[in-house]
């Protein structure tokens, strides 16, 4: 508000005339511009005033805190909205810096210029004790709201801040709580107990807030009459931020969907009003297939993106009571209370599915995911959200084994299965712990010269009671746990070690070593081999990496860098069991890639006179890339390999995979072996 310069009008002089007559202390206040706008001569000695101009010209605002700036404020607005109201109060002034407690009659006073002052009129000297002056003091400054209810809920009282924070209509004690039922729970304690307390949303001045409230039983001084004494404090900024702070710890800031801290309460409460029902459910545990490459190749932002989109196409297809939880990563719960009729499960498995089957545009380009879904059934598999997502997570287990992109339901034996996964997994980390696994080499042999000319590096495990435990049994384990980084670094130093060794000894022998897919997508990969070339003094160049088939899928620009990174480094990369995967012939040409090796299978085909052995080795011919014979197990196999101009075979024909020392009896005696590179 603009405060002009006051002014007085005649028909305001002869107000004030009148007033002086008054021998009570009367004064006016300017609130807007904390100066005295007239006193009688009583006031005046009260004030301790030389003169009115004196008083006039005193700036009382110089010692006037903000809350008594913001309470006469307050009462400057009561007056506006509320013509005829007055408030009394003790009030203490300090003329002369002497305290001087009065008991005051406020009320408002339309100046001339149409501002509200304050008329205030002293009641008299307050002569109560210096405790009760200093606790009505306080009452008044304190920013508790302290309010007296007659016992029907009307305000007998009202501290300044009561005032200021109760909304303009007088509403009774019950019609300030938004939950009137947390009305009635407080009166039952007060009743209980002569005391109740409760944190809930009040209508007040400044909109509905949180406020802490306590309410005691007591008798009203002036009626003696059953009263409730109720303080309240605003606890509206501290419970929003609470109020935050317990959405975001239940809820995924991505996708807005519940996280896993909230599954186990709201699942679980889902589950027990459908039990309650007599009904059943389905539990659907999703899993996004690959969705690291995404993140991998197209940048985290894009990964995120996608993943919202997954969430609202998830939500698309469900219904409203259904459950749709974001665990983490790239996995979601849903939960739906099972329909009569029909397979519910079946069904809701297929809606989700096709609802994510659509490509998705993010960023700048159209992505596919496809998810792997494990479920279990209320009540048959379990009847807490625990156990049917445990049960849930196994039969995704059983979905990823069969090959992604597909749903499983769990079945009873899974339980068996998975306890004996785990145990294997553990088992193996002790296995690598205490060096439980040595390598063995499987010849490579010249089929025109039946030398040895190389060696594949094969792991093996040497179980305490179980002896040689071969890679069949724990390679795929040891892929999933993420094991196979730390085992594949150790085969590739024993074998670096082992081609030194060798070649230390006059044996030129070049050593294959499998790489999974795994720790070709590890970023250390490079580094770790740097590391162990340095340590073992082996030479690349006798080292061949063996891949798989899979790791070329996609044109992956990553793949290509890290391959030529390889054989920068002088290691030559051949393809592992090659036709047995997608046997896309076009990465043959894209890629750096140096050698194949026809899988066993086609070998084995060859006594049936299989074209595709044929096919392979031609076309390796025509590629020039070098070509070598797995599982040769006959001697017409490879007498059909060499006539064919495949001149390297590995197989049982020759000898499996042994250990070094038994190798070294098929070097003897020490020969210089040149292999071709093709
Ligand atoms: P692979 O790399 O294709 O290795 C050839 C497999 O065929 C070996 O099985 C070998 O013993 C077997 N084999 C060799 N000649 C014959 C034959 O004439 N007849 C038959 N039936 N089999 C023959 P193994 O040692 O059991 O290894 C199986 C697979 O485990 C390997 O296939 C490879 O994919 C994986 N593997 C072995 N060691 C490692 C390793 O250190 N790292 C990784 N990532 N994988 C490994
Ligand atoms: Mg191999
Ligand atoms: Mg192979």
């Amino acid at each position: 508000m603009i405060a002009r310069k006051p002014t007085t009008t005649p028909s305001e002089t002869s107000a004030l005339a009148a007033m002086s007559q008054i021998r009570q202390p009367l004064w006016i206040f300017d609130i807007d511009r904390s100066r005295v706008h007239w006193a009688n001569t009583s006031a005046m000695e009260i004030w301790s005033a030389t003169s009115l101009e004196e008083l006039k010209a005193r700036d009382m605002a110089k010692d006037m805190s903000a809350a008594v700036r913001n309470r006469l404020l307050q009462y400057q607005d009561d007056f506006e909205s509320q013509p005829g109201t007055s408030f009394c109060e003790t009030w203490t002034l300090y003329p002369a810096n002497q305290p001087r407690s009065l008991q005051v009659l406020f009320s408002g006073y339309r100046l001339a210029d149409g501002r509200m002052a304050m008329l205030c009129e002293s009641l008299g000297v307050h002569h109560a004790d210096p405790d009760n002056l200093r606790s009505a003091e306080a009452l008044t400054y304190t920013s508790v709201m302290i309010t007296l209810y007659h016992a029907d809920g009307y305000a007998l009282y009202r501290n300044p801040a009561s005032r200021a924070a109760a909304p303009e209509s007088g509403l009774v004690h019950r019609q300030r709580f938004l939950f009137p039922s947390e009305y009635d729970e407080l009166v039952t304690n007060v009743e209980r107990s002569g005391e109740g307390r409760v944190v809930t949303k009040i209508r007040t001045s400044r909109g509905d807030r949180w406020h802490e409230l306590t309410a005691r039983k007591c008798r009203d001084a002036v009626t003696g009459h059953v009263a409730w004494l109720v303080s309240e404090v605003d606890v509206n900024d501290l419970k929003t931020s609470e109020a935050r702070a317990q959405y975001l710890a239940h809820h995924d800031t991505l996708t807005g969907l519940p996280n896993r801290s909230s599954v186990a309460r709201r699942f679980q409460e889902r589950l027990a009003e459908i039990d309650r029902r007599g009904g059943r459910a389905t539990l659907v545990h999703i899993d996004l297939d690959h969705f690291k490459n995404v993140n991998d190749t197209l940048g985290h932002a894009v990964g995120d993106e996608l993943l919202v989109h997954v969430a609202s196409r998830l939500r698309q297809v469900l219904r409203g009571e259904d459950l749709l939880a974001r665990l983490g990563g790239d996995e979601f719960l849903v939960l739906a209370a099972g329909t009569e009729g029909g397979d519910h499960a079946a069904t809701l498995a297929d809606s989700l599915m096709g609802a994510l089957a659509p490509t998705t545009f993010v960023g700048d380009t159209h992505v596919r995911v496809t998810p792997t879904m494990g479920i279990s059934l209320f009540p048959r598999d379990g009847r807490d959200i625990e156990t049917l997502m445990r049960h849930a997570d196994m039969a995704m287990f059983r979905a990823k084994t069969n090959g992604r992109n597909g749903v499983a339901f769990f079945t009873s034996d899974l339980d068996e299965k998975i306890r004996s996964r785990v145990k294997l997994e553990n088992d193996l980390r002790v296995a690598i712990d205490e060096g439980q696994f040595e390598v063995h080499y499987q010849p490579r042999v010249d089929s025109r010269t039946n030398q040895v000319c190389g060696a594949e590096s094969l792991v093996r495990w040497n179980h305490p009671r179980r002896g040689m435990v071969l890679p069949g049994e724990f390679i795929a384990v040891c892929e999933e746990s993420g094991l196979i980084g730390t085992l594949g670094a150790f085969v590739l130093e024993q074998a670096a070690r082992q081609q030194s060794a060798w070649k230390a000894q006059g044996h030129d022998l070049a050593i294959s070593v499998n790489l999974s897919p795994r720790q070709l997508a590890d970023p250390r990969l490079i580094e770790t081999i740097e590391e162990i070339v340095a340590r073992t003094e082996c030479d690349p160049r006798r080292l061949e990496l063996e891949i798989t088939e899979s790791v070329l899928l996609g044109n992956d620009d990553k793949t290509t860098h890290l391959l030529k990174a390889l054989r920068a480094m002088g290691f030559s990369i051949s393809i592992d069991d090659f036709g047995t995967g997608y046997s896309n012939l076009a990465y043959l040409e894209k890629y750096p890639i140096d050698g194949l090796k026809i899988d066993r299978a086609f070998v084995a085909a060859l006594d049936r006179a299989s074209p595709i052995a044929d096919l392979i080795v031609t076309m390796c011919q025509m590629l020039k890339l070098k070509t070598v014979a797995e599982g040769v197990e006959t001697d017409e196999q490879l007498r059909w390999l060499r006539e064919k101009g495949c001149y390297e075979y590995q197989g049982f024909l020759f000898s499996p995979a042994v250990p070094a020392k038994t190798f070294e009896r098929f070097l003897k005696p020490p020969t210089i072996t040149v292999v071709e590179r093709a």
